[in-house]
């Protein structure tokens, strides 16, 4: 089996300064908010271009900590898509605010400004107090800030980008990081930018938010380190941590390059295969390809596929199986747009295929899956 994600690639690449940053972290013995934390939020803040970079202990905990900052109050409403991972609506429901979904469109899987604007309508004409709006961009590739920014600022909601998937790509030029009032993102090491345990970080251009984020991040300090000015939590990144992501940043650009060109070998292999459909990348953006994800037209072949490519080595995942409005724990506590058909489609179509910077472990191994794509998706029953 070749790996969907291949990290150990990556690792050999740079076993040797790893090693030695990691070796400095324990010599030096700073293991939590070290120097090296505060490098990598400069480091970051320049490869973003946002103004203040603040880290923290998780992706989850970079969406609750943007919340906080916010000031989301229980029964706020938040409007989020139906199609993401549960991290997304999670955060703002530990502060009992309530997750609006709404529909995401069919080529790109994300938010869908139409939808965000009948959403809105629909909400206040039920008596809500709509807040905020988190956009996601999905599989890595940036949402449409331009129209969702109109929209937020016509009717008064702050956006968040959770950009857990989205972080190194552009939209129209600018670096996501830069396109919401707060961007977040996870360092998770199956992200495309991962560190060797959990890690998160925010991104804001705002002097008052990233203020009161880095308080918040540490139990709500204020000026006297013995005088908590507001109620907080505990998420820092620990020093290890931001030592590996300081060597990895400095991959990452190649790497980014790297996704691209393995997205490319795949659109040019499987773009005329019968029942596919490739992913969507806007011509005024780039993808950070988190993931590459497949559509296909008969959502009953979809197991079939799966099984017929891992025979022959090939992982897949589906990303993501159930909508959130129609999971167990959110169901009848969620608020959802009465048409969410797209998102309720594509859980069933969806299929992701191995994406990593390590092309040449993939390239040789397309060739075969197209040969299953189209076996499996031409065959007839009887
Ligand atoms: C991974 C992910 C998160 C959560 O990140 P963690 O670091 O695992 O907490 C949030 N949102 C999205 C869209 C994600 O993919």
């Amino acid at each position: 089996m070749i790996p969907f994600i291949d990290l150990q690639y990556q690792q050999s690449l740079i076993k040797d300064k790893l090693d030695a940053s990691i070796q400095k972290v324990l010599s030096d013995g700073a293991y939590i908010m070290g120097p090296e934390v505060k490098e990598l939020e400069e480091a970051l803040s320049k490869f973003s271009a946002a103004r203040h970079v603040v880290t923290c202990g998780n992706g989850t905990d970079a969406l609750l900590v943007a919340a906080m900052a916010l000031g989301v109050k229980p029964n706020d409403v938040i409007f989020i898509p139906a199609f993401t991972f549960p991290a997304t609506p999670e955060a703002i429901m530990l502060l009992q605010a309530v997750p609006y979904f709404v529909d995401v469109s069919p080529d790109t899987f994300n938010m869908n400004p139409t939808s965000l604007k009948e959403a809105i309508k629909d909400a206040v004409s039920c008596g809500y107090k709509p807040k905020g709006i988190i956009s996601v961009d999905l599989f890595g590739q940036p949402a449409d800030y331009d129209e969702i920014s109109v929209i937020a600022k016509e009717n008064g909601l702050w956006l968040i980008d959770d950009a857990a998937q989205g972080f190194g790509a552009n939209y129209k030029g600018r670096p996501v990081g830069t396109l919401a009032d707060i961007t977040t993102t996870s360092f998770f090491p199956a992200k495309p930018l991962g560190c060797y345990g959990d890690g998160g970080a925010l991104f804001t251009n705002s002097d008052e938010l990233a203020n009161v984020m880095r308080s918040i991040r540490v139990h709500g300090k204020g000026t006297d380190k013995y005088d908590n000015v507001r109620i907080g939590m505990n998420s820092r990144l620990d020093t290890i941590q931001a030592a590996i992501l300081l060597e990895k940043l400095k991959l990452f650009p190649q790497e980014l390059q790297q996704r691209q060109i393995l997205a490319e070998l795949y659109q040019e292999a499987f773009s005329n295969c019968d029942g596919v459909v490739t992913p969507t990348l806007s011509s005024d953006r780039t993808s950070s390809w988190a993931q590459y994800t497949l559509k296909l037209d008969d959502e009953n072949k979809r197991q079939d596929l799966m099984l017929a490519l891992k025979e022959k080595g090939i992982p897949t995942a589906v990303y993501y199986p159930t909508p959130l409005h129609h999971q167990t724990g959110y169901k009848d506590i969620c608020l959802a747009h009465q048409n969410l058909s797209v998102s309720e489609s594509l859980c069933k179509r969806v299929l992701s295929l191995p994406m990593h910077p390590h092309v040449e472990g993939v390239r040789p191994h397309i060739g075969v899956m197209k040969e299953v794509l189209q076996n499996v998706l031409t065959k007839v029953y009887f």
